[in-house]
């Protein structure tokens, strides 16, 4: 059932089920809010942190806010930071309160209050992190915090306990100690490397982290989690790309949640990324009257394997702290999968995930096709509903003798 609304509802004649798609609006919001920039200014990405919004005031001059929206700002300023870079707010339809972008980077009212089931730490981490720069919570992986900061605050993040400030920058200190334990863990075979947005460290810190990660024999693969491609695209540049591509396998999860953000310049910033040989996944979190919607979701699968960009997560919303208004039942992504399914490729078909509040890892989801489970044959229904039965085999010893000679084998 709905709350109560958080966002006044659509201008009349605007409902956003009636709305035409428009193509991406970054180049007439640049120069309706900021006509002075130049060319060179627009496309440095230091230029867009400096002048990235950070308060009220400022934001009033570029958006006309909602009053649910100018309380959301005044009452969560003490929990969580609001930082929108010109490029991410040039996207913000100024006429719609329910505009995507917008609803990712502005905050309403309801964010302000901590329902009951809520967790600052919904993941978990904190008890499963022997140092500042780690987190350890699965067998073969780790989780590396690199810096408290990002290009673009987003109202669904379940990190804020971080991203709200005062972890800063991890120091040379904390970074030698967190790779010092990667260093004493021989199981560790993945690091993925986020916090904050990796993206926003220099060239040259980035490079000493990879490329001490890099060093050590039993890391097989890093990645990266970024919001950059989505929010900051300047930011990757060729020099970016080939840093990235020198430590291969880097494998970069960037986090589009709708095809709105998929503009040319997000697409450019990809396409860059996998131009070099790095490949790019996108996770989306799944938001309630934000992109709770088959064929929004579908829609973003589609832009995206256009830009060759893998939709891999769709994430169910984490139980964070002040997120209640943005998270939608589950139920909702069972239906979009189930609308999904069948009806499109198979690789645009994301897959659903819930991180179980308090740490319980990753679970996924999926419409049940199975009708009937018997000893020789299972009966199923398909994406139209129609029963197909698969014949079970007669032997059913599935153990692998050569497998005991290739685990043999001299490495
Ligand atoms: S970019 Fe990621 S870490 Fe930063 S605020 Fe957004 S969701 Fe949180």
């Amino acid at each position: 059932m709905d709350s109560a609304p958080q966002r006044e509802e659509a201008p009349q004649g605007r409902a956003s089920g009636s709305r035409a798609v428009r193509p991406p609006a970054s180049e007439a919001g640049r120069r309706r809010l900021f006509p002075e920039a130049t060319d060179a200014e627009w496309n440095d990405w230091r230029w867009q942190q400096r002048h990235a919004v950070r308060s009220l005031a400022q934001l009033e001059r570029y958006v006309p806010l909602t009053p649910q929206e100018r309380a959301g700002v005044q009452e969560t300023a003490a929990l969580f930071r609001v930082g929108i870079s010109p490029y991410y707010l040039s996207l913000i339809d100024p006429e719609h309160p329910f505009c995507p972008v917008r609803m990712q980077s502005i905050p309403v009212q309801e964010e302000a209050r901590i329902r009951p089931g809520e967790l600052a730490d919904p993941l978990g981490e904190d008890k499963t992190r022997p140092e500042e720069a780690i987190v350890h919570k699965y067998p073969d992986r780790v989780l590396f915090l690199a810096l408290d900061t990002c290009s673009v605050y987003c109202r669904h993040c379940t990190r804020r306990r971080i991203t709200k400030g005062g972890e800063a920058e991890l120091s040379k200190d904390q970074m030698r100690r967190g790779i010092a334990y990667i260093r004493n863990h021989p199981e560790v075979r993945d690091v993925l490397i986020s916090g904050g947005d990796p993206f926003i460290l220099s060239d040259g810190r980035l490079e000493e982290l990879l490329s001490a990660l890099h060093d050590i024999p039993h890391v097989e693969m890093i990645r990266i989690g970024t919001r950059v491609p989505v929010c900051l695209p300047m930011r990757v540049t060729d020099a970016l790309a080939l840093t990235l591509r020198r430590y291969a396998p880097v494998y970069v999860v960037t986090h589009f949640n709708h095809p709105k953000e998929v503009t040319p310049e997000a697409s450019e910033a990809c396409q860059r990324l996998v131009d070099h040989g790095v490949p790019v996944e996108n996770q989306a979190v799944l938001m309630r009257r934000l992109n709770s919607d088959a064929r929004i979701i579908q829609e973003l699968s589609h832009v995206l394997l256009r830009i060759r960009v893998r939709p891999y997560y769709l994430h169910q919303m984490d139980v964070a702290q002040g997120c209640e208004h943005l998270r939608t039942p589950i139920s909702k992504g069972l239906e979009i999968l189930q609308q999904m399914r069948g009806h499109t490729t198979g690789l645009a078909v994301p897959h659903l995930a819930v991180d179980l509040p308090g740490g319980g890892g990753k679970v996924t989801l999926q419409p049940d096709y199975v009708v009937e489970r018997g000893e020789h044959e299972t009966v199923f229904r398909n994406y139209k509903g129609e029963r197909y039965v698969y014949p079970e085999p007669e032997e059913t010893d599935c153990s692998c003798p050569y497998d005991e000679v290739w685990r043999a084998r001299p490495r």
